[in-house]
């Protein structure tokens, strides 16, 4: 990785960045239209492949270590591209290494529990990339716009008084602030989407037939709360883009341009990790070298003693 490709991460992720403190109004502070100056979908698909190549590795490093683990939230209105932006953006990396975890209607189980509860039961360990498809912010957007999902959460009489929404943005920052020090940084991505942009992706679904079965019809009536929906993340993003946890708004319009941006932003918090592949001690440099004369004494008669040196050194001696 090169002082400039992490430069170039950093200039272009950098307009998608909710200011901590800064009062969003979605609809006029971010178009879902917007993308880099002169950047093309053919050169886009180079890029998108340069940044997954990217992801793999400091994927691969991160699952090494044992001290920070990552968390992606991913929060959009439906047929927002979520789905996709994980396929694509997570096709290089290690499965073994990333957990992704849905959230729909809570049951009734997780009814049961304080409203954080389901998610921290999928929060990832040390090493790990969990990716959050719907997150924690729900309780503060469809919770929000339906009340009824309020009534079912069993809350006291103490929890509905004053502002509920203005303390659950508290507790949603101090409980992201205890993870992000205590290793677990969280990556938060806001899709957005324009209200055209999605009844074409609508209709999409209607007309192809093999994606008849992503169509729901629930999706559609939810369109008539657009605004409030508007309304909701704006304030969301107002309140909780802090400087530990800061959001990204990811102009959704076009999916290519969407999915280099959500690589990005994930490289960008990789990078600053910079995950390390542990070293070994002086002392078991030296034992593995004993193992190493051991192993070659095993060869058998007229077999190299050590193949793969060999064979690195043939490839090198090509070079
Ligand atoms: P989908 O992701 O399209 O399969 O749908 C999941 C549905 O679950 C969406 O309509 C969400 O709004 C809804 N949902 C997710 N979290 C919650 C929640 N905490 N309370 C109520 N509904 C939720
Ligand atoms: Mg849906």
């Amino acid at each position: 990785m090169s002082a400039d490709q992490a430069q170039r991460i950093a200039e272009l992720i950098e307009p998608l960045r909710v200011e901590p403190g800064s009062k969003v109004r979605l609809g006029k502070d971010f178009d879902p239209r917007y993308k880099a100056d002169g950047l093309k979908k053919k050169h886009g698909r180079e890029l998108l492949q340069t940044g997954i190549t990217l992801l793999a590795d400091y994927q691969r490093r991160l699952a090494a270590q044992n001290t920070y683990g990552v968390l992606l939230c991913l929060q959009a209105l439906d047929a927002g591209g979520k789905d996709g932006t994980i396929r694509h953006v997570m096709s290089g990396v290690n499965p073994q290494g990333v957990q992704v975890s849905g959230f729909k209607v809570p049951s009734s189980e997780e009814l049961d529990h304080d409203y954080l509860w389901r998610y921290a039961c999928r929060l990832p360990s040390r090493g790990g990339i969990g990716i959050f498809n719907r997150s924690h912010y729900e309780e503060v957007l469809v919770v929000r716009v339906h009340q009824e999902n309020l009534d079912r959460q069993r809350l006291p009489e103490s929890a509905k008084r004053g502002d509920l929404w203005e303390r659950r943005y508290r507790e949603i920052n101090d409980w992201e602030r205890y993870l992000t020090s205590n290793g677990f940084k969280i990556v938060k991505l806001f899709l957005n989407l324009s209200k055209e942009e999605q009844r074409t992706r609508f209709l999409k679904r209607i007309d192809v037939p093999d994606r008849n079965w992503k169509f729901s019809a629930a999706d559609v009536r939810e369109r008539k709360y657009w605004d409030d929906y508007q309304k909701a993340f704006s304030e969301v993003l107002s309140a909780t883009s802090t400087e530990w946890a800061p959001w990204y708004v990811i102009p959704a319009d076009r999916k290519w341009f969407a999915r280099i941006c959500a690589a990005a932003v994930l490289a960008h918090t990789l990078i600053d990790i910079d995950p390390q592949y542990p070293t070994v001690s002086d002392e078991r440099r030296l034992d593995l070298l004993a193992v190493r004369s051991e192993l070659e004494d095993e060869a058998p008669k007229g077999a190299e003693r050590d193949p793969y040196a060999a064979e690195h050194r043939s490839k090198k001696g090509k070079e």
